[in-house]
């Protein structure tokens, strides 16, 4: 009999809490600061281009462009050995900051840099979704 393999999860708490939870509802959150108006991806406790430490979160319109993209046709890890090959990409997100996720749902020979995409979520867990893109076809053409 095949053992089941779960992505790995996320520790969930502190400043990530948010992010990680928000998915579950289909909304990207990142945190916005109060003070310079930036946003930033990962989230952290103070803002990365100012360092006030007055920040919000704000939803995103899940939309983005591949900034820059490799495709994994090997991993030594048990979970992801199942899924090769995949796509590790850094996403420009509309609202500002790049963002490393995976492609999916698509053939891995399909992905460009300077493709629009749109956020979709993986549940992990009760409360924990995970946020991927899949490429916009409408606009691949
Ligand atoms: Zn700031």
């Amino acid at each position: 009999m095949e053992e089941t393999v779960n992505r790995p999860c996320p520790e969930v708490r502190g400043t990530g809490e948010k992010y990680w939870v928000s998915g579950r509802n289909g909304t990207l959150s990142i945190p916005q600061c109060d003070t310079c108006g930036k946003t930033h991806w990962y989230p952290r406790s103070y803002c990365p281009h100012c360092d006030a430490k007055t920040l919000k979160w704000i939803a995103c319109s899940g939309k983005g462009v591949i900034h820059t993209f490799t495709v994994a046709r090997q991993s030594g890890h048990k979970y992801f050995k199942t899924k090769v090959p995949y796509v590790i990409a850094m996403v420009t997100l509309a609202e500002g900051p790049l963002m490393m996720t995976n492609i999916v749902d698509c053939d891995v020979e399909a992905v460009r840099i300077g493709a629009p995409v749109s956020v979709i979520f993986e549940d992990i867990t009760d409360s924990i979704s995970v946020p991927l893109f899949k490429l916009d076809t409408e606009s691949v053409l």
